[in-house]
């Protein structure tokens, strides 16, 4: 029998892991798997951020920082909100530096939900938005955007009541790369102000949408939370990094809550970070587009995808009935990917990720499609 001191908190009786580590179990069988599961770019962090970093911890820049991260990156992430948004001092904006966006997701559920509050998020999601919801005691409403991804202004007014608390909104989407459209954000913007609710618009993808011009919502709505990052953008997904900006007087209490908490971002990926800003993503984020094209071509008639615009995923409909059993097979047969109900209520479809070189990519493409027969 277990420890009795090792009882756990009845607040994780709501996390489950069980959808991800049966593919995981299944996935530790197999010999040099093409991968198409992992949800990091295949590019490595550009050559001067990475000097940046190494030259910070040799010049001693190694300690704690400010709570709220040092003072040059949090002027460099508003220069660069003064030029993508227009705001200036009169905007009532605190920005703060967090491990991840991860970290800024923690520290607003935290700060913002009260047990019974309700989250609403589109189905299918980024999993650790219904896990985080689930820790604070909110709950988490499921908007299903099946089957063209898009959150219309239509499915979220549906799911709003008295207890709503905030809309999560992920655009650039993980895992559907569907990106909004400005006139969706717009409809979007317009219920919420309506119903004066807070967005959390999580846009870590934003450089990686190939068919338009990335639209944030921060840009078309006030009462907006804007969470970034550099995962994605710089490949700097193990240096923990991101940030966030609101109106001030919630940003206060996050500060508040990180002081506890995280207590700052690493010190050397914030000077890091600061170089990265700099840093022309172009090349990477063209050749993610072709990677896009490569898994559109490939999965599109045979599966029925409809061409996702952003991101490195695609949710494609399996052709078995099960979602699970078709990854099973294509686990057996060397490729990995993961079945869409641990991302949604639904296990209708599977999730590739193109985040990898192109030959592989190719290869892996070949198989799902063979499997399909
Ligand atoms: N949001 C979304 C939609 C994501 O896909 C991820 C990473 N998979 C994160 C947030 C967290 O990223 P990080 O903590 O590395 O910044």
């Amino acid at each position: 029998m277990d420890h009795p001191g090792h009882k756990i908190a009845e607040r994780l009786s709501r996390l489950d892991a069980s959808g991800i580590r049966k593919v995981f179990d299944l996935a530790a069988g197999m010999k040099n798997p093409i991968n198409l599961s992992i949800g990091q770019p295949d590019f490595d962090v550009p050559e001067a951020v990475k000097k940046a970093a190494t030259g910070a911890i040799e010049n001693g820049f190694n300690k704690y920082t400010q709570t709220q991260g040092t003072p040059e990156l949090r002027e460099s992430i508003a220069e660069q909100c003064r030029i993508e948004f227009g705001w200036d001092d009169a905007h009532d904006r605190t920005y703060l530096v967090t491990s991840g966006v991860s970290g800024a997701l923690l520290l607003l559920l935290e700060t913002l939900v009260d047990p019974g509050d309700e989250v609403i998020f589109a189905d299918p999601y980024f999993v650790m938005y219904s896990h985080l919801v689930h820790l604070t005691g909110g709950i988490p409403v499921k908007v299903n955007t099946y089957p063209d991804f898009r959150l219309t202004a239509e499915r979220l007014e549906a799911a709003i009541t008295d207890r709503t608390r905030m809309i999560l909104l992920n655009n650039p989407s993980n895992p559907t790369g569907m990106v909004s459209t400005k006139k969706e954000l717009e409809h979007i913007a317009c219920v919420c102000s309506d119903h004066g609710l807070l967005v959390i618009s999580d846009e870590i993808y934003n450089f990686f949408c190939y068919d338009q011009e990335f639209i944030s919502m921060a840009s078309l709505y006030n009462n907006t939370l804007l969470l970034r990052g550099f995962s994605k953008s710089y490949a700097m997904t193990g240096w923990r990094i991101g940030w966030v900006t609101g109106p001030a007087s919630i940003l206060e209490k996050m500060i508040m809550l990180q002081q506890y908490t995280f207590v700052c971002a690493p010190s050397m990926a914030q000077v890091a970070a600061i170089e990265a800003m700099k840093t022309d993503m172009t090349e990477q984020i063209k050749n993610y587009r072709k990677k896009r094209d490569m898994v559109y071509d490939a999965l599109s008639e045979k599966f029925g995808l409809i061409k996702p615009g952003g991101a490195f995923y695609a949710f494609v409909p399996s052709p078995h009935q099960s979602a699970t059993e078709f990854v099973e097979k294509a686990i057996k047969n060397n490729v990995l990917i993961i079945p869409g109900k641990v991302f949604s209520d639904r296990d209708t479809h599977f999730r590739i990720s193109y985040a990898t070189d192109n030959e592989k990519l190719s290869a892996g493409l070949e198989i799902l499609r063979s499997l399909a027969n």
